[in-house]
């Protein structure tokens, strides 16, 4: 899906015009809004939370229709519900607000910190949701210049919430004017497979799948988003294990399957669609690992694990010198390997700790790329695959 070059947006404060530049101040949200002139007052909706029965409503007291609502992303520590940026979207129109900025604040919580995640904008699929509205991801500084005019901002928002919670909704006094186009390109897209047969007779029906998304965001809103780190860093990785067995043909005891994953950007097309075609049975595949994301970071290894256990991936580090690098969770919630969790398969995603700064921008190019990382996460990744293909039954 792609979204016309011709975006543009501006915010009116009191006497004051700031033009928000793409790219930026905002990036938009990808989805399929019809195309849209929109001139409209902001107002400010804390994390654009609607539950009053869980003790809070930022809607309380305010209209918002026909108006754009700003929202943090996330939700405050002591809100003891759950809520997704599909939920306060779908709220935001429900209420009838005409569009929707969000923003990341500057108090991250540790989910986001462990993932290197950060407050600048990220490009973010609604794609075809049937409630979508029109919405720009924002920084934080553009954020402030809309809270000016009512003395408020992100962070002191954020630091209330963590005090007390408590709706802190307001008019902003800002207006905004935004111009999105959206055209929706159909195309066709593979996942490209590879088999390495096992060696052992009675253990070569079972296989180990190595997988990493081959697809990024491409071309939208005219900023080209690269990619490097995210994935052709995991595709990398993937090639090089691959040529390593075909070069020397070297046979484990379990078969290999790799798997180029498309589509993984756009709410996991390819390892979804897999999962509904499967070339292995699904009975026989041991475990899943999943590389996404290895060419930037600390130097450490995160891995996040379904049904493995921490031992067996803790002495595959150790096989390759890198005990000490690895760091150890549960499962992660997004990733190609998430649809083989779900069918109840074991599963690694393997993720280089530290910042990701770049992380879905325009900014993720090849320069970033440490060669060096790329190394490691290869040499953990060959020996987690090996001590897996050649287990004891
Ligand atoms: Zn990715």
């Amino acid at each position: 899906m792609q979204i016309d070059p011709l975006i543009r947006a501006e915010i009116r404060v009191v006497r004051r015009v700031v033009v928000f530049e793409k790219g930026r101040d905002f990036l938009p949200i990808i989805s399929l809004v019809p195309t849209e002139h929109i001139t409209a007052p902001v107002i400010f909706v804390g994390y654009g939370i609607a539950a009053p029965g869980q003790g809070l409503d930022e809607y309380q007291g305010l209209s918002a229709a026909g108006k754009v609502v700003l929202f943090l992303r996330g939700q405050p520590k002591s809100f003891a519900g759950r809520v997704t940026h599909a939920d306060k979207v779908r709220t935001a129109r429900a209420k009838g607000a005409v569009a929707y900025l969000t923003v990341t604040g500057p108090i991250l919580s540790p989910y986001e910190q462990r993932r290197g995640m950060t407050t600048r904008p990220v490009a973010l699929y609604e794609g075809a949701a049937p409630a979508a509205l029109p919405g720009l991801w924002i920084t934080p500084a553009a954020a402030d210049a809309i809270l000016q005019p009512v003395g408020r901002s992100v962070r002191s928002f954020q630091e209330e919430m963590d005090r007390q919670l408590a709706a802190r909704s307001a008019d902003t006094g800002t207006e905004l004017r935004m111009e999105i186009l959206a055209r929706r390109l159909d195309a066709t897209t593979s996942n490209v497979l590879a088999r390495w047969p096992g060696a052992d007779p009675a253990l070569r029906e079972e296989a180990i799948i190595v997988g990493a998304h081959h697809d990024h965001f491409g071309v939208q809103a005219g900023l080209v988003f690269p990619g490097s780190d995210d994935n052709a860093s995991g595709t990398a990785v993937l090639l090089e294990i691959a040529r390593v067995f075909a070069t020397t043909g070297i046979r484990p005891k379990r078969s290999l399957l790799f798997a180029s994953f498309a589509g993984e950007e756009q709410g996991l097309l390819g390892s979804r669609f897999y999962l509904a075609h499967p070339r292995h049975p699904l009975s026989a595949v041991k475990a899943m690992i999943n590389i996404d994301h290895a060419g930037v970071g600390n130097g450490h290894i995160v891995v996040g694990l379904s049904k493995l256990e921490k031992a067996a991936a803790q002495a595959a580090a150790e096989k390759v010198a890198a005990g000490d690098k690895l760091e150890l969770y549960d499962l992660f919630p997004g990733g190609d390997h998430v649809p083989f969790a779900e069918a109840g398969l074991p599963t690694a995603a393997i993720v280089t700790a530290g910042p990701h700064p770049d992380f879905h921008q325009p900014t993720d190019t090849p320069e970033k790329i440490k060669p060096e990382l790329l190394a490691v996460v290869t040499r953990y990744t060959l020996a987690l695959v090996w001590a897996l293909a050649n287990d004891e039954p």
